[in-house]
C-alpha cells in the first residue's frame, strides 16, 4: 500500500453490517466532513444463520458505495471464533500501520456477540502494540491511532457523547437495507438479533431516544474512555435547563 493507501478514519466491525449499524451516521457524517474513512470488517459472517458468503460480500460493497466510504477491507478471520491472540494482533499492527488513521471507531466490549467483545480487546491491544518501535514489520513505522472511540448500539452503554446524524440518517438506513440477507423479513430462517424485520425500526428509535436527550432528532451514542478538555465552556452544547 502506497501513502494514498492512509485514511483519516477507520471504523471497524466483527461482522460486515456492524459498522452501519452501529455507527453508519457518524461514518457518512464524517465524510460530509471531508475525511478519508475507511471500513474493516474482521470476519465475512460466514457463520451467520442468513446469507452466503457471496450475498454477503456484494451486500458490504454495496453499503460501501452508498455511504461513500474510501475503503472497505475484510481481514479474513474465523466468523464466531475472533481471537485476540499473538497472531491476529500482528495483523492488525500490519494493517494500522499502513492506514495510519488518526480515528478508530471500534465496537465496545459490553456486548451480546462474542466477536464483538473480543474483537473490542483485539482492536486496543493492537493499537497498543502497533506503537511499539520493536515490533518489527518491514518498512512500515509505528503508528498509534489519537483516538478510539467505542460504539455502543447494541446494548446500555452509559455514553460518553452523542453525535448527531439528523442529516446523515436517510443514507444510513438506505446502506443497512443493502444487507438484504439480514434484514429482509422471511418466517422461514432463524430468528437473529435485533430481530431481522425490527432492525430499522430499532436503529431509528435508538437514535431518537439519543437525540430526544440532547435537542435533536437522531444520535449516535459513544464512549470514550478518556475526559474531555475544551477551552471554552460557554460553547458547550446541549441546554441544562
Ligand atoms: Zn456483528
Amino acid at each position: 500500500m502506497s501513502d494514498s493507501s492512509k485514511v483519516d478514519v477507520l471504523a471497524v466491525g466483527a461482522h460486515p453490517d456492524d459498522v452501519e449499524i452501529t455507527c453508519g451516521g457518524t461514518v457518512r457524517k464524517l465524510i460530509e466532513n471531508g475525511h478519508k474513512v475507511a471500513i474493516l470488517d474482521l470476519t465475512k459472517g460466514e457463520k451467520g444463520s442468513r446469507g452466503t458468503l457471496a450475498i454477503r460480500k456484494r451486500e458490504a460493497e454495496s453499503a460501501a458505495e452508498v455511504l461513500g466510504i474510501a475503503r472497505r477491507i475484510n481481514l479474513g478471520l474465523p466468523d464466531a471464533f475472533v481471537e485476540n491472540n499473538r497472531e491476529n494482533r500482528l495483523k492488525l499492527v500490519v494493517l494500522l500501520r499502513k492506514l495510519r488513521p488518526q480515528l478508530l471507531i471500534i465496537p465496545h466490549s459490553r456486548q451480546r456477540h462474542p466477536d464483538h467483545r473480543r474483537s473490542s480487546e483485539l482492536l486496543y491491544d493492537s493499537c497498543h502494540l502497533s506503537g511499539l518501535e520493536k515490533i518489527k514489520t518491514g518498512d512500515l513505522k509505528p503508528h498509534r491511532p489519537f483516538k478510539i472511540l467505542y460504539s455502543t448500539s447494541f446494548l446500555e452503554v452509559e455514553p460518553s457523547f452523542m453525535v448527531d446524524i439528523t442529516s446523515q440518517m436517510d443514507i444510513k438506513l438506505r446502506a443497512v437495507a443493502c444487507y438484504e440477507s439480514q434484514f429482509h423479513p422471511d418466517p422461514k430462517k432463524p430468528v437473529v438479533y435485533p430481530p431481522a424485520n425490527d432492525i430499522f425500526d430499532f436503529i431509528k428509535t435508538d437514535a431518537h431516544r439519543f437525540g430526544y436527550k440532547t435537542g435533536v432528532q437522531y444520535c449516535e451514542p459513544f464512549v470514550q474512555n478518556e475526559l474531555f478538555l475544551i477551552d471554552d465552556p460557554l460553547t458547550l452544547p446541549v441546554r441544562s435547563i
